[in-house]
């Protein structure tokens, strides 16, 4: 069993992301510039939005963080993503998600210009990813087909099985691994809540990708000998001998199914960091889309 470690792989990743910033610097080009835009104050937000203004940081990008109060109109937070839209210091931006209840999610995703949306929720990039024309990958499925590549894992020809279908990881990663590339050319089942016959279906996949947010849901009874698995659920439990107070938990009950595994992410430390990185070379590659 080998660890896909996407902690030191977004480690070289930053570090190869550092030396593009320096080298745009020596060519007089303009270095990156994110926007974050955080509304309230949701403990896993700031952690999540905090982190990427910290990489931020440590690349050499230009970062901001907007932080607004949870009584913010929707009216408010529209007219901020124009401005950030028609602002030409801000290459990229990201508005946090889940937002409070009396905004419409769908009606800020559509909002912001698809040039800048380096989260690549909108629907212009999702359906350049359909058609493998130029735009921005969703950032998790997009980290988790850099660590197929860093680790040179085969996936033509192979089963892939996608468990959970939002439109952030699940649905975006299942069309991923089916399109005609590398990674990719995979045969992809897509399953979820309404699926039947799951373990059987998981059973026999060469690939397993687990994004539904349950602790320990996949069990090693439902793994094939030699299977590679990605693990993208995050779950806080509490835990009163950790210094916060909980501990993260993924989809996966590690340790029972690590060892019949070829591959495996770790829980933290596996898909994580690398959808952090993947914001990141979306927000570099902004520049290049956008002639900059
Ligand atoms: P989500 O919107 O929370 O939806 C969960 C999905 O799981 C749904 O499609 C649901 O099916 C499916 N599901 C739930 N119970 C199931 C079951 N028993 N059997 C099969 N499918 C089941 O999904 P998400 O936003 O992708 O989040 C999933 C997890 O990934 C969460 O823990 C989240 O925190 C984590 N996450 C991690 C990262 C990262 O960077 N590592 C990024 C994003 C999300 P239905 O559609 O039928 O309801």
């Amino acid at each position: 069993m080998q660890l896909l470690d996407g902690k030191s792989t977004s480690k070289a990743i930053k570090e190869e992301l550092s030396q593009a910033v320096e080298q745009r610097k020596k060519d007089g080009k303009k270095i990156p510039h994110l926007v974050a835009v955080l509304v309230g104050n949701d403990g896993g937000s700031l952690t999540y939005v905090g982190s990427k203004v910290k990489t931020c940081q440590k690349i050499g990008f230009e970062s901001t963080l907007i932080h607004k109060e949870d009584t913010i109109s929707e009216k408010e937070l529209l007219d901020l993503v124009n401005e950030l839209n028609n602002d030409e210091n801000v290459d990229g931006f990201i508005v946090q998600l889940p937002l409070p209840k009396h905004i419409d999610e769908k009606k800020v995703t559509l909002a912001i210009d698809p040039k800048k949306d380096v989260d690549g929720f909108h629907p212009m990039n999702l359906g350049n990813m359909v058609l493998d024309l130029p735009g921005f990958l969703p950032a998790t499925p997009a980290g988790m087909l850099e660590l197929f590549k860093r680790y040179e894992i085969e996936t033509s020809g192979k089963h892939c099985v996608v468990i959970g279908r939002s439109h952030i990881v699940g649905a975006p990663m299942s069309i991923m691994m089916g399109r005609n590339s590398y990674p990719g050319n995979s045969t992809v089942t897509l399953t979820h809540s309404r699926t039947k016959n799951l373990k059987e279906i998981v059973l026999q996949a060469d690939i397993i990708i687990s994004a539904i947010g349950k602790p320990g849901f996949l069990t090693a009874d439902m793994v094939k000998e030699g299977a590679v698995v990605m693990d993208v659920g995050i779950t806080r439990i509490e835990d009163e001998t950790k210094k916060k107070g909980y501990r993260i938990s993924g989809d996966v009950d590690f340790e029972n199914v690590a060892p019949k595994c070829s591959y495996i992410t770790p829980v933290p430390g596996g898909v994580g960091p690398m959808t952090i990185v993947s914001l990141m070379m979306n927000t570099l590659k902004a520049m290049e889309l956008n002639g900059k």
